[in-house]
């Protein structure tokens, strides 16, 4: 036993504890760790979309970076997108989106970031997800690109 008087608060060694963390930064701070797991569990594509674009730059091609997506286009990124049936001018995989040219990517940006936020929901199941919701739609009579419910959000959403 001591004969000092019990302390009523505890030892703070020099230090202030500081003001408490608003709401705020909390939210920030899960939002902040929302985007993060978002573009992790994108990333399998993203690493797809990159080897692409890396593709596109050793063969002319030209890249930026731009809302929060590496865009890439010409060279052989352009060779590619005029080899699928549906000849896009654009396209999205992860948080990368291709395209046939600049002025494309600006006039498809908007869309293509809706299928941004869909790989950051549906993360590696996207790609599958979405061409068996093309084969389905296909099989009951529609447009396999067109009707898809991932074009049909995106389109609705951005045009
Ligand atoms: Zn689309």
């Amino acid at each position: 036993m001591t004969d000092q008087a019990p302390r009523s608060t505890p030892p703070t060694h020099g230090l202030s504890p500081g003001p408490k963390p608003s709401p705020n930064k909390h939210l920030l701070a899960i939002a902040a760790l929302r985007k993060t797991i978002a573009v992790l569990w994108a990333s399998p594509n993203t690493g797809l979309g990159v080897t692409v674009g890396l593709i596109g730059l050793a063969t002319g091609g030209r890249v930026q970076f731009r809302d929060g997506c590496l865009e890439f286009w010409g060279g052989g990124v352009a060779w590619l997108l005029r080899r699928f049936p549906v000849r896009p001018v654009a396209m999205c995989l992860g948080h990368v989106v291709l395209g046939l040219d600049a002025a494309y990517l600006r006039r498809c940006g908007r869309h293509e970031r809706v299928h941004v936020r869909q790989y950051e929901r549906w993360g590696p199941l996207f790609l599958p997800a979405y061409g068996l919701a093309s084969l389905i739609v296909w099989w009951r009579g529609g447009r396999a690109y067109r009707d898809n419910p991932f074009e049909v959000e995106a389109y609705n959403e951005a045009g």
